[in-house]
């Protein structure tokens, strides 16, 4: 008779480390994917982030297993200026880094910002380097820096696990670790 042994947790299921066989890493858009994008030609000092729904808990859940930072085009703003901004929403302690295009000097769908966000990060291959964004400028800038992309929806949480089981079913991933 064998020793009783403890039930197999599901826990591992219904954490962000069951996205660790296709992803090391996870970067995001900002506007219209973490928060609401702001009217154009709102001055800088007046923006005011507001989160969409989940946002925080979405990245509370994967922080736990991945590092996350964020990719964004502005028209002036450079990190410094985008966290001032995102000031008291609770991102900024989420993020580990933010890049943007005024600090790159080139804006998506160029892959350049994304490029340097994925040298800083620690993990090296790219393909294992999830991009959310809400434009098919994202999508476009994800393309050509080699990187895969899911187009952002409702709740992150649900983004990446739709992106995650689209993987699986066609066959691409590699093999469950
Ligand atoms: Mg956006
Ligand atoms: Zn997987």
């Amino acid at each position: 008779m064998t020793a009783p042994r403890s039930s197999p947790s599901n826990s591992e299921n219904s954490k962000a480390a069951r996205f660790r066989c296709c992803l090391d890493a996870i970067l995001v858009d900002i506007g219209n994917t973490l928060v609401h994008e702001a009217p154009p030609n709102t001055p800088t000092h007046a923006l005011q982030a507001r989160l969409l729904p989940n946002v925080l808990q979405d990245l509370e859940w994967f922080r736990e297993t991945l590092p996350i930072a964020a990719v964004t085009n502005t028209s002036v703003m450079t990190e410094s200026d985008v966290r001032r901004a995102l000031k008291g929403t609770g991102l900024n302690r989420l993020l580990d880094f933010i890049i943007t295009s005024a600090d790159v000097g080139v804006a998506k769908p160029d892959p350049l910002p994304l490029l340097v966000a994925i040298d800083r990060l620690t993990t090296a291959d790219t393909r294992r380097i999830l991009y959310i964004g809400d434009l098919p400028t994202d999508a476009a800038a994800a393309e050509a820096a080699g990187m895969p992309f899911a187009p952002a929806q409702p709740g992150l949480r649900q983004t990446v696990t739709q992106w995650h089981d689209v993987v699986h079913r066609s066959g691409h991933a590699s093999d469950d670790r």
